[in-house]
């Protein structure tokens, strides 16, 4: 998977607004795309070469 493609805009899937980065540390490789409001995070694990997601991260 490119960093490219990782780093694309994507929509929350629960208010469709477009994720933040803003999490991100790209000299890691560590990429964390955010939901603005809190629904949802996205975190691209390197190790794995994948995706952890995670819903309601602000609905504590
Ligand atoms: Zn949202």
């Amino acid at each position: 998977m490119s960093l490219l493609n990782i780093l694309k805009q994507e929509k929350c899937p629960v208010c469709k607004e477009t994720l933040t980065t803003d999490k991100s540390n790209i000299l890691f490789s560590h990429v964390i795309k955010a939901c603005p409001i809190g629904h949802y995070e996205k975190e691209f694990i390197p190790s794995l070469e994948g995706y952890v997601e995670h819903y309601n991260v602000a609905a504590k």
